[in-house]
């Protein structure tokens, strides 16, 4: 997979039915293939004259907003986020499971975080559903470990102010009104059956490189 300009749409690691009932392949099908493709064309269109940026990773762009040329600024925001949190959304996931918990390292430092599994559910259930409008909430840590909830609104990542994400629980209305309608809670209590904690576990491992 490129990880630079000329961006790539990911496959996803899944079927499209794999995360029914929760998410239906319909939902999956416009989300990933419409929604997602076009976050990835756009983002290539705005950089296609900019040549100067093509060897940047999204996270590299995305931290550097600020200084890239003014006039793309916005659009990069919208498009690289775009791209970034939903190739963490679609990674975040994997078929239903029952009692969806994590394990080691991560599990301790959730209960350190938020005094049990439930009360990081509860929070971070809270931030996802309070958000106004569109957008996401977050499972993050940072250099040292430590965890944190937070949510941002439109394509707005997390990184950039020493924070690595974890979970990205998008709660644009495309994620799930096809499904739940208005129901945006339901949705989200569906999300955490679908959590692949594994996944989430190696990136928590893992987040030396990311902050190298
Ligand atoms: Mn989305």
């Amino acid at each position: 997979m490129k990880e630079s300009y000329p961006f790539e749409l990911i496959a996803l690691p899944y079927e499209y039915e794999a995360l029914e009932p929760y998410i239906d392949a319909e939902t999956l099908h416009y989300h990933h293939d419409r929604h997602l493709k076009t976050y990835v064309d756009n983002l290539n269109n705005i950089l296609k004259d900019y040549p100067r940026l093509h060897s940047m990773n999204l996270p590299t762009l995305l931290v550097n907003i600020e200084v890239l040329p003014q006039e793309i600024q916005t659009a990069v925001r919208n498009n690289a986020g775009g791209v970034f949190n939903h190739n963490l959304y679609f990674s975040s996931m994997r078929s239903p499971r029952e009692d969806n918990r994590p394990k080691g390292e991560l599990a301790e430092k959730i209960d350190k975080a938020f005094g049990s599994f439930e009360g990081f559910k509860k929070e971070l259930s809270q931030k996802s559903a309070g958000q106004f409008g569109s957008g996401y909430g977050w499972l993050v840590t940072h250099r040292d470990g430590s965890l944190c909830i937070m949510s941002t609104p439109n394509q707005n990542t997390p990184i950039g102010f020493g924070t690595m994400p974890l979970i990205p629980l998008d709660v644009w209305e495309h994620a799930y009104y096809l499904k739940y309608k208005n129901l945006r809670k339901e949705y989200i209590e569906g999300y955490f059956n679908l959590i692949n904690w594994d996944h989430i576990e190696d990136l928590y491992k893992n987040r030396g490189n990311f902050f190298k």
